[in-house]
C-alpha cells in the first residue's frame, strides 16, 4: 500500500518511519521496516505504526537506528490475513535479502510451487515472499561491477518472471547504502536530495526532504545511493524517468 525506501547518510529508521506516517492516509492493516548497516534488521506488526514503533523501542536495538540505508511498508493485505508474519519486509531463505511490495503478484502460485519444490520454506502466506526468494536465488548468478550492481541484474530477472501489478523494493545486506526498486502497473517515484535520495509511492513521503523527483516509467528498475539514481529497462538497457518539480504545498 505505502512505500518508502531511503539510501544517504543520515539514519534510516526516522526518515522511513516519517515516510510511513506520511502516507497513512491511504489506509493499511500492517507495517515494516527494514534497516541496513552492518548487518539487515527487519521488524514488522500487524496493526497501526504505534505497534512498529512500540515493537522497535522494545527491541532497542542500537544497529537499527544507527543504519543509513532503510526501507518502510504499510501493507493492505491481498493474499494473507494481516498478522505479523505476513507484514512486509519479507526475508529470504538465506536472509540476504528483504523485499516490500504494493499490488498483487498474480503467477505467485506457481512460483511458490516452484520454490518450495526447490526446499524453500515459506514464512508467511502472501504472494509478495516468493520476490525475496527469487531474488535471492537470481543474486547467485547476478552480474555487475558492484554489489548494488548486481541487485539491481537480480531485481531484473525476477521482475521478467513476474506477472501483475508490482511496486518491489529491496536491500541487500551485501549491498550497504543502496536500495533497488522496480515498478509494473503500479507507481514509483524518485526524491532526488543532496547526498541522500529516495523512492516512495508517492511523493507526499518525501517532499519534507526534496521538490526534486522522477517518476519511473513501466518496467522499470532503479537504483539508488546516497549519490547516484540509475534507471533500467527490465533488459537491463538504460532509460529514463520522468523528471519533475513537486511545486504543491505539503
Ligand atoms: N499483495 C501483497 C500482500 O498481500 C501486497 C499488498 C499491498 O499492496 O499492500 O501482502
Amino acid at each position: 500500500c505505502g512505500i518508502v525506501g531511503y539510501a544517504g547518510a543520515r539514519p534510516a529508521l526516522n526518515i522511513v518511519l516519517d515516510g510511513l506516517r506520511r502516507l497513512e492516509y491511504r489506509g493499511y492493516d500492517s507495517a515494516g521496516v527494514a534497516i541496513v548497516g552492518t548487518e539487515l534488521l527487519t521488524t514488522k506488526r500487524a496493526g497501526k505504526l504505534a505497534n512498529l514503533e512500540k515493537a522497535l523501542a522494545d527491541e532497542g536495538n542500537a544497529a537499527l537506528g544507527a543504519g543509513t540505508t532503510g526501507i518502510g511498508h504499510t501493507r493492505w493485505a491481498t493474499h494473507g490475513g494481516p498478522t505479523d508474519r505476513n507484514a512486509h519486509p519479507h526475508r529470504s531463505f538465506d536472509g540476504r535479502v528483504a523485499v516490500i511490495h504494493n499490488g498483487i503478484i498474480e503467477n505467485f502460485a506457481r512460483l511458490r510451487a516452484e520454490l518450495e519444490a526447490a526446499g524453500v520454506e515459506f514464512a508467511s502466506d502472501t504472494d509478495t515472499e516468493c520476490a525475496a526468494h527469487l531474488l535471492a536465488q537470481a543474486l547467485q548468478g547476478a552480474v555487475g561491477d558492484t554489489p548494488g550492481e548486481r541487485l539491481a541484474d537480480a531485481m531484473r530477472a525476477v521482475c521478467r518472471r513476474l506477472e501483475g501489478a508490482f511496486t518491489l523494493l529491496a536491500v541487500d545486506v551485501q549491498a550497504p547504502g543502496v536500495v533497488v526498486g522496480a515498478r509494473r502497473n503500479s507507481p514509483l517515484v524518485v526524491g532526488r536530495g543532496v547526498g541522500e535520495n529516495y523512492l516512495a509511492s508517492d511523493v507526499s513521503a518525501f517532499i519534507e526532504h526534496t521538490r526534486e523527483a522522477v517518476e519511473l516509467g513501466q518496467d522499470q528498475v532503479v537504483l539508488i545511493s546516497g549519490d547516484a539514481i540509475v534507471i533500467s529497462d527490465f533488459e537491463g538497457n538504460a532509460a529514463e524517468g520522468k523528471t519533475f518539480h513537486i511545486d504543491w504545498d505539503a
